[in-house]
């Protein structure tokens, strides 16, 4: 068996959800995984924020849109299957509006899980009806009777065991009685039954889990680009297509912020030897990436761009050194917060981090690193990471910014720049 996995940007409009269905056209014995629709997943966000912040009616008219658009996309793809289709997608947005009529009481992380993972099941709702219609049978599940996670809302992390024994009992029956099961990645749900989710972009690893768990042939994940490239073409214009990659690079980029594949997606697949390909939804017949365990030729200059950074200066209180007590106390602050620095460096006195500028975080963990350091932040930065550097690269690539941190080994440089 396989399983596809088919990104937001493949099921962004009608075009787009009837290309999914020519792929999967003469398809069987496969497992498929489906994003949120577009850039739906941000739009929720938005709801979350704005029922957050006590913006009821923002909140109510925000979700109004996201409803809208899926009802408008089922009407324009649906005719025999729309009744049933349009009747799973109001219970969906029933379940999310019964929420936004309550205050919250409980932290963002709950409520943003329980809001934004509605966009994978209103996706995956849409497209397996299509499918039904165009004859092509599959079976839809609900991924939150599989997936089992903690409760560490947004970054949740699944419990293996418990999964796999569902993914036996009831995914593998269904896969040998369906030609093909329609599922969502990115969402699963606690032992409370509560919804949640493993990380933005994060339906690359769960349908890597179901490959691990299923033992499958490979997999394969549909993206509108010709395959993974040394850069990302919207920035970088002379990007250029690697077909050939293993394991161990996809991890140090997805490590570094590559966007190509969410970090966590290597693991389950190298564990059981599975290939990965990375293919062009809008042309199945090219190539591709294949991602393997073999040794590969030499790669060009690998470059990943992370915008929107800040610098967290921590200097010890009284000139005492900044020993491996002050660290652990950082690190469980990183933990406990699930907000972990993509750079840091340990000075004597001082310990610098990159972070992602997301204030909630920042501000929580500045407050508690100020109980035993001084705190500056320095915000609006980029970092900036080159795999297999050549000299010239990097001076082109700085040009006029201002060098404000530089880490370097043989094979991988980091900057963050202003
Ligand atoms: N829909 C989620 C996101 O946009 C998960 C995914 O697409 O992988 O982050
Ligand atoms: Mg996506």
């Amino acid at each position: 068996m396989r399983v596809f996995k088919f990104g937001g940007a493949s099921v962004s409009s009608i075009d787009r959800i009837k290309q999914v269905a020519h792929i999967l056209r003469n398809e069987s014995n496969l497992l498929v995984v489906i994003s949120a629709m577009g850039k739906t997943t941000n739009a929720l966000e938005k709801v979350a924020e704005q029922f957050y912040a006590g913006y009821r009616d923002e909140a109510l008219a925000l979700f109004k849109q996201v409803k809208d658009q899926h009802i408008n996309t089922a009407k324009y793809l649906l005719v025999t299957e729309y009744l049933a289709c349009e009747q799973a997608l109001i219970n969906f947005f029933t379940e999310v509006e019964w929420l936004l009529y309550d205050k919250p009481v409980r932290h963002f992380d709950y409520y943003y899980d329980q809001i934004v993972c509605i966009g994978e099941l209103l996706s995956t709702c849409i497209v397996s009806a299509f499918l039904n219609e165009e004859k092509i049978s599959n079976k839809w599940i609900d991924v939150r009777d599989v997936f089992r996670t903690d409760d560490l809302f947004r970054d949740a992390t699944i419990d293996w065991a418990f999964t796999q024994q569902k993914v036996d009992e009831l995914v593998k029956p269904l896969l040998a009685q369906n030609r093909i099961v329609v599922t969502q990645g990115f969402i699963g749900a606690t032992d409370e039954n509560e919804s949640t989710t493993l990380g933005r972009e994060g339906s690359d690893y769960s349908a890597a889990i179901f490959a691990n768990m299923l033992d499958a042939d490979y997999q394969a994940i549909w993206k509108d680009v010709a395959g993974v490239m040394n850069a990302d073409p919207k920035k970088y214009p002379n990007a250029e297509l690697i077909p050939v990659l293993n394991y161990n690079e996809v991890i140090e980029m997805a490590y570094y912020g590559a966007q190509v594949i969410h970090p966590k997606t290597i693991k389950p697949l190298q564990n059981k030897g599975i290939p990965l390909y990375v293919k062009c939804f809008l042309d199945p017949s090219l190539p591709g990436t294949v991602i393997h365990y073999k040794p590969i030729p030499a790669l060009p200059p690998i470059i990943v761009l992370k915008e929107s950074q800040v610098l967290l200066h921590l200097k010890s209180k009284d000139f005492s050194f900044v020993g491996e007590h002050s660290v652990l106390q950082l690190y469980k602050l990183f933990e406990q917060l699930a907000f972990r620095p993509n750079l840091t460096q340990n000075g004597a006195i001082s310990f610098t981090c990159c972070l992602d500028d997301r204030s909630e975080k920042l501000e929580q963990l500045a407050l508690a690193a100020a109980d035993f350091f001084d705190v500056t932040v320095e915000k609006g930065l980029r970092l900036l990471t080159i795999r297999h550097y050549v000299p010239e690269i990097i001076a082109t690539l700085v040009a006029q910014q201002k060098i404000v941190l530089q880490q370097q080994t043989p094979e991988t440089v980091q900057l963050v720049l202003h």
